[in-house]
């Protein structure tokens, strides 16, 4: 029997995923990482979010390490992890399905400016401000056209929206307008009225939305972030909304995270926070991209989402 051993979420979180993997795999030996007497150094498989290099020493042989999340740097950058262990990453269905209802809903916030109406409304003021343009008039453009970046760049697409994006190696995405690498990207933020964040947290991309790419953007444009606080220069984006350079942005994620009180962003009139929840799929959904990925990997194929520790994502 396949054995499945589990510290992701804690120890809290033990029954949810015990009841998820019943649920979709009854075949697997399920434990907790925290269950008394558990055989740890016998599993298979690993599902993890932040383990010590030391626990994952302690299973000396897995066969591969699959991780909660969908961004894997804060493995990838621990020199204890064990890179000899396939990582693979968080996808399936609903990871994706939910990451392209967030961005739907937060562009569709800042296209209509929703923002204001939130400020007038704790404000007590009733004035009536409409934006007359549809998301068949505007342009979004999604910077990391991954396994997320694609699946949102055609629910926006299908939903009406003109969609570009930008990747670091060229692959065409049906109905997309797709740059590649760091020459393009002047030409694919010219004309965006929307700019999403959805790259991996990598040495190249810390730092990238900076006061020179934000120059590039349309004056009064919007922003999400999706990806990692840790691309954003934080002065640079408050100085661009200050000054009108940016019009709004919405962020999920942060750095730090949680975002400490007193933080500018928290009160910002131009600026919504979501707590990183654009995209956490339930338990048991997660549980069955688990199956799979084990299912692949046990038939010796290679699992879509495997990450590559030279590339760092
Ligand atoms: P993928 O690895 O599938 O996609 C990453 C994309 O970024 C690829 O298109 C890649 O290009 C591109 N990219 C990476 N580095 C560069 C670079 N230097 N220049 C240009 N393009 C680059 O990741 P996912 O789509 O699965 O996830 C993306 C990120 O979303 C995660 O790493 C995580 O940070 C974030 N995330 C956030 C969540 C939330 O709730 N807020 C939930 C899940 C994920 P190429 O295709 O050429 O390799």
């Amino acid at each position: 029997m396949v054995r499945l051993v589990i510290s992701a979420d804690g120890p809290r979180a033990a029954g949810d995923w015990y009841d998820a993997f019943r649920c979709v795999a009854p075949e697997l030996d399920v434990r907790s990482w925290y269950e008394p007497g558990v055989d740890i150094a016998h599993a298979d498989y690993a599902l993890v979010w932040e383990p010590t290099s030391d626990d994952l020493r302690r299973m000396g042989h897995l066969k591969a390490i699959i991780c909660v999340g969908a961004g894997v740097n804060h493995l990838l950058h621990d020199p204890g992890f064990p890179v000899h262990v396939p990582l693979v990453r968080m996808g399936g269905e609903q990871t994706a399905a939910l990451m392209a209802d967030y961005v739907l809903w937060a562009a569709l916030g800042l296209l209509r400016d929703a923002r204001t109406w939130t400020v007038q409304q704790q404000r007590g003021v009733w004035k009536n401000n409409p934006v007359s343009r549809t998301c068949r008039e505007a342009r979004i453009g999604i910077m990391g056209m991954g396994h997320l970046g694609a699946y949102v760049a055609r629910h926006l697409h299908h939903v009406g929206f003109s969609v570009a994006g930008w990747r670091r190696t060229a692959r065409d995405v049906p109905g997309i307008t797709v740059f590649t690498g760091t020459d393009a990207l002047p030409d694919f933020l010219a004309d965006l009225d929307i700019l999403v964040d959805l790259l991996p947290s990598t040495h190249a991309t810390r730092g990238i939305i900076n006061h020179a790419l934000l120059q590039h953007l349309p004056r009064g444009a919007g922003f999400i972030n999706v990806g990692r606080g840790n691309h954003v220069i934080m002065d640079d984006l408050l100085r661009a909304l200050d000054e009108g350079a940016l019009g709004a942005a919405v962020l999920d994620v942060t750095e730090p995270e949680p975002l400490p009180p007193g933080h500018p962003l928290w009160r910002h009139e131009r600026v919504t926070i979501t707590p990183h929840v654009a995209s956490q799929a339930s338990y048991e959904a997660q549980a069955r991209y688990v199956r799979d990925v084990i299912m692949q990997m046990e038939r010796h194929e290679r699992p879509a989402l495997l990450c590559d520790p030279m590339r760092g994502y």
